[in-house]
């Protein structure tokens, strides 16, 4: 029977048996990697905030270290949590994807409630024909500032309709990269690992924070922009994760991610219509 071999080395992705061996009660010896010759994870020593800050830097070693190397069992808990942030941002209108979705529709602000953002003029474009049906399904409805539960409905909605968009992403990664596999890589992949990767990559959403939470009344341009940046800067950190996962080279992983993105966006620009069609 084969050595198991659970964890793996941080610097090349090559399996490794232990991360250390300890030589009494206080010495101990970092394991080497057979295949690289380095220290199959050097960041069991580091801080933690250490290892965060790499993360943020979009390390490939210290994803291969959380992803490979440590429990990280409350993924779930993470992944929940993005998505309500997600939600909000989607709730108040206030997101890269609804910036689109106003664009392609010419939906402007009626109201003061909300702060409807369009792209900046050079950039507009409108939907396609057959897109335009959905439209009224994200005109803003009147909202009664006192009614709470239309305001907690309007939640709920939403948060389908990103969940709606989450899942498709996922989806679309794991088939597109299950019937790639046999070309890039012998491993096969657990969904469960593609989970933790896709909630370690999401993190990145928490830098639309900001934005949601002070940038009450900044030009369109500006927020736009900073939403573009925020897409940027997560799809980069979503490529480089899916590459240590899938050992997938990068032109293949930037196609698949596109389409994925592709699939959110038509998934929960599909589905609020479509909840708010069958509510009333
Ligand atoms: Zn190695």
């Amino acid at each position: 029977m084969a050595e198991e071999k659970p964890y793996k080395c941080v610097n090349c992705g090559e399996s490794s048996a232990a991360l250390y061996k300890t030589y009494g009660p206080s010495v101990l010896k970092l394991t080497k990697c057979d295949k690289c010759n380095g220290i199959v994870d050097k960041y069991i020593e580091y801080d933690p905030v250490i290892v965060m800050i790499d993360l943020v830097l979009v390390s490939k070693e210290a994803q291969r270290h959380v992803l490979y190397n440590t429990e990280f069992k409350a993924y779930w808990k993470l992944f929940i949590i993005l998505i309500m942030i997600e939600t909000y941002g989607l709730w108040r209108s206030d997101s890269l994807f609804n910036i689109l979705v106003h664009t392609a529709c010419g939906i402007e602000t009626n109201n003061t409630t909300l702060n409807l953002t369009q792209l900046p003029s050079p950039l507009r474009w409108e939907a396609p024909v057959w897109w335009q049906r959905q439209c009224s399904g994200w005109q803003p409805e009147e909202r009664d500032e006192r009614d709470l539960f239309i305001w907690e409905k309007h939640f709920y909605v939403q948060f389908i309709s990103t969940f709606a968009g989450v899942a498709a992403f996922i989806l679309t990664v794991h088939f597109a990269m299950k019937m790639l596999q046999p070309f890039i890589s012998q491993n096969e992949t657990r969904f469960s690992s593609l989970l933790k990767a896709f909630s370690l990559a999401n993190v990145s959403i928490l830098l639309t924070l900001p934005m949601l939470v002070w940038g009450s009344d900044p030009e369109a341009e500006t927020r736009a922009f900073h939403y573009g940046l925020v897409f940027v800067y997560s799809f980069a950190v979503h490529l480089n994760t899916f590459i240590v996962l899938y050992e997938c080279p990068m032109a293949i992983t930037a196609l698949v991610l596109t389409a994925s993105n592709s699939m959110k966006f038509l998934a929960t620009y599909h589905t609020t219509p479509l909840i708010r069609e069958l509510l009333h």
